[in-house]
C-alpha cells in the first residue's frame, strides 16, 4: 500500500497554543469527581490546557481497577466548562466513541492493547466517522510498525483527518529497566514517513517510574517528537491505577521546565531534520550496540562455563579466523571498511575471551 495519509496539522485542531511540547496531561485513570478536578486545577494553573483521564482501562489483569465507566464523563465535562481545557479519554470499543461524542469529550486516544487489534481498529473508525473529533493512536504493545500503520490507515479511510500518535514503548521480553522498551527506531521510522503525524511520547508508560520522566521526556524532545503525554494525578500515592509513575501537578510543572527544548518552534521541520535529531538517533542507536554487546558478552559467560565443564581451551582459532572472515564480507556489503570491522570485531572478540577467561579461572 502507497504510504501517505490525508491530515490536518495539529495548528488547525485549536487545541495546542504554546510552544512545543504541546502537553496533554492528567492522571491515569479518573477515579472521583474530587480527584479529577483537583488534578485538572492544578495542571490548569501553569498552563496544560489538554487533560486526559482513563474512564475505561484496559489492564493487563482481570480484577485490577477497570476505571469508573461512563459515570466518569461529566467529570471530564466539568473540567472543560469550568477550567476551559480540552478533555480527552481513551476509547477501545463503538459505545465508547458514542459516549464520548455524547459528553464532548475533544478528543481520544486509542491504547496500545487496542491500535493492536484491527477489528476494534476498524469499529472505532466507523463508529467515528462523520465526527470532526481528533485521535490519537498509541503504538501496539508489540513492535509492530506495519501494525500501527494499519490502525492509522483504517481511521483515515474513514474520514478522521485529525490524526496523531502516542509513542509509549513496546511490551517486549524487557530489555531495559523500563516499564516499556523505548524502541525509539521504530518511532523515527514511523516519524520520518509521515512527518506531517502529530507525534507524542509517552514517557509515563515507557518509563513505568516516575524516576524516569524527565530523561524520557528530554530524548523524546531531543528527537524532535512535538509533544508528552504524561500522567499526573493530585495525590499518587493512592492512584488507583499506575501510581508508580505519575506525578503531582507540581512535579510536573518542575519536570517540563527542566526540559532543555532545543527547538521551540513546532512547525521548525529545517530544525527537525538538524544536527540535534541525528545526534540523538546516534544515541539511540549507541545504547542499543551497549545492549547487544552485553547480550554477546553474556553468551560468551555460558560459552565459557560450557567449555570449562567440557574441558576444552578458551582460544578455538578455527572458529575465529572464520568467524573474522564472515563479518568482513558481510560488513563490505554494508559499505564498511576491513579495517574497521577487524578493529571491532578484534576488540569484541578479545573482551570475549577476557569474560570466558573470568569463568575459567573462577
Ligand atoms: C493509558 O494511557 O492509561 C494506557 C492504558 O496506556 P497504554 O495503552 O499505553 O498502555
Ligand atoms: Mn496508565
Amino acid at each position: 500500500m502507497k504510504p501517505g495519509l490525508d491530515i490536518v496539522p495539529t495548528s488547525e485542531w485549536g487545541f495546542f497554543t504554546l510552544p512545543r511540547p504541546m502537553c496533554i496531561a492528567g492522571p491515569c485513570s479518573a477515579e472521583s469527581e474530587e480527584q479529577v478536578m483537583e488534578t485538572a486545577r492544578g495542571l490548569a494553573a501553569f498552563g496544560i490546557h489538554v487533560f486526559r483521564a482513563g474512564i475505561w482501562k484496559p489492564r493487563t489483569h482481570p480484577g485490577s481497577f477497570e476505571g469508573v465507566g461512563s459515570k466518569g464523563l461529566p467529570w471530564l465535562r466539568r473540567v472543560k466548562e469550568e477550567l476551559g481545557m480540552k478533555i480527552c479519554t481513551e476509547i477501545a470499543t463503538e459505545k465508547h466513541v458514542l459516549e464520548c461524542i455524547k459528553y464532548g469529550v475533544d478528543m481520544v486516544w486509542v491504547g496500545a492493547r487496542t491500535s493492536a487489534n484491527p477489528f476494534l481498529m476498524q469499529e472505532i473508525a466507523d463508529a467515528l466517522a462523520g465526527s470532526d473529533i481528533p485521535v490519537l493512536v498509541k503504538n501496539p504493545v508489540n513492535p509492530d510498525l506495519d501494525l500501527w500503520i494499519g490502525a492509522l490507515e483504517r481511521l483515515n479511510r474513514a474520514g478522521v483527518r485529525k490524526l496523531g500518535v502516542v509513542h509509549r514503548g513496546f511490551s517486549t521480553a524487557s530489555r531495559s529497566h523500563y516499564r516499556n522498551d523505548p524502541g525509539w527506531r521504530i518511532a523515527i521510522e514511523l516519524r520520518t514517513r509521515f512527518p506531517e503525524l502529530a507525534f507524542f511520547a509517552d514517557p509515563s508508560h515507557m518509563g513505568g517510574d516516575r524516576k524516569y520522566l524527565l530523561e524520557l521526556s528530554q530524548r523524546a524532545m531531543d528527537l524532535g517528537l512535538d509533544g508528552l503525554m504524561v500522567e499526573s494525578h493530585c495525590d499518587p500515592s493512592v492512584a488507583l491505577s499506575d501510581a508508580k509513575q505519575q506525578l503531582t501537578p507540581a512535579d510536573l510543572k518542575t519536570m517540563l521546565e527542566s526540559l532543555v527544548i532545543r527547538d521551540n518552534s513546532s512547525d521548525s521541520r529545517a530544525y527537525k531534520e538538524g544536527i540535534e535529531q541525528l545526534r540523538a538517533q546516534i544515541d539511540v542507536i549507541d545504547e542499543n550496540l551497549l545492549w547487544l554487546l552485553r547480550s554477546r558478552m553474556d553468551i560468551s559467560r555460558k560459552i565459557g562455563s560450557y567449555k570449562k565443564e567440557h574441558n576444552v581451551a578458551i582460544l578455538q582459532t578455527g572458529r575465529w579466523d572464520s568467524l573474522l572472515a564472515e563479518m568482513v564480507r558481510k560488513g563490505g556489503e554494508y559499505g564498511l571498511s576491513e579495517t574497521a570491522i577487524r578493529a571491532i570485531m578484534t576488540a569484541i572478540h578479545d573482551e570475549s575471551v577476557r569474560v570466558q577467561n573470568e569463568i575459567l579461572e573462577g
